[in-house]
């Protein structure tokens, strides 16, 4: 019977691999048998051990996400090592934490850069390069619990993942019947450096715990399963989906 989730011979492109739920979305893909081309501004040396590990093709590609230089790089480099692109993860993310009565515009501008604007024309670039080659592919999208919450003192965390929602629906929309799937994670509480600073304030870290039936944080490799999924042909016909990976948050 043909595995529905393997990805042997395809190419997937992961932004922020160098670490957190990037770098396990990147080695659970290369479990799965994809060539990597890890995507990011730090180095991504463990990244390129963890994923090499498993036999698999493996690139960085130096990119700066907060403006739009690097879009035709990043696809140049990943096209040139003669393969397709067959899976775009946009994972690169970052968040400020301040009160909404105080915030500046640069933690405004910064998050959306990043978080939505970045994502928008990589995902763009990359569907033009699908469409060229005509064999479709999968973008996925990591979304946040904020995606579907208000949350507080992240005001431009909450309406960049609030966007990236939408921006799902509606790239899914124009491009299902162009062979992309455009789907999205929402994690709920990971450990990575995200979540570093409600993870070291004791008040905020036991009130998230106790509201996750799970009864625990989620560990990066929980994530693992869901891209994979939604990166191969098992996820054909699901279209504009944020999945949740969360322990059970939402649920309650
Ligand atoms: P993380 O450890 O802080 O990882 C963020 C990744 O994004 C890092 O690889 C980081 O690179 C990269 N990045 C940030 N700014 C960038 C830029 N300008 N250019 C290129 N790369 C950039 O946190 P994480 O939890 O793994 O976050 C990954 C994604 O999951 C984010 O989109 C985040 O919003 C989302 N998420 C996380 C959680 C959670 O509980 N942890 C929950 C929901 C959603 P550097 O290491 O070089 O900064």
């Amino acid at each position: 019977m043909k595995n529905l989730f393997d990805l042997t011979g395809k190419t997937a492109i992961v932004t922020g691999a160098n670490t957190g739920l990037g770098q396990a979305i990147a080695v659970a893909l290369a479990g799965a048998g994809a060539g990597i081309v890890a995507v990011g501004r730090s180095a991504m040396d463990e990244t390129e051990r963890l994923c090499r590990d498993t036999g698999v093709a493996f690139r960085a590609v130096q990119a700066d996400l907060s403006s739009l230089e690097p879009i035709d790089r990043i696809v140049a480099a990943s096209a040139e090592a003669g393969n397709r692109i067959d899976i775009l993860v946009n994972n690169a993310g970052i968040i400020r934490r301040a009160d909404a009565i105080d915030f500046t515009e640069k933690d405004w501008d910064d998050v959306m850069n990043v978080n939505l604007k970045s994502t928008f024309f990589l995902s763009q670039a990359v569907a033009r390069r699908m469409l060229v080659d005509g064999h479709g592919g999968k973008i996925i999208n990591i979304a946040s619990l904020l995606s579907f919450q208000g949350g507080i003192r992240i005001p431009s965390y909450t309406a960049s993942k609030s966007g990236l929602a939408g921006l799902t629906r509606l790239l899914a929309c124009e491009w299902a019947a162009k062979g992309i799937n455009v789907n999205g994670i929402a994690p709920g509480y990971f450990v990575t450096n995200n979540t570093e600073a409600l993870r070291n304030d004791p008040k905020r870290s036991s009130e998230i715990l106790s509201r996750i039936p799970a009864g625990r944080w989620g560990d990066p490799g929980d994530l693992g399963g869901a891209a994979v999924f939604l990166a191969s042909s098992a996820a054909d016909y699901v279209h504009g989906i944020v999945l949740p990976v969360d322990g059970g948050w939402l649920a309650r």
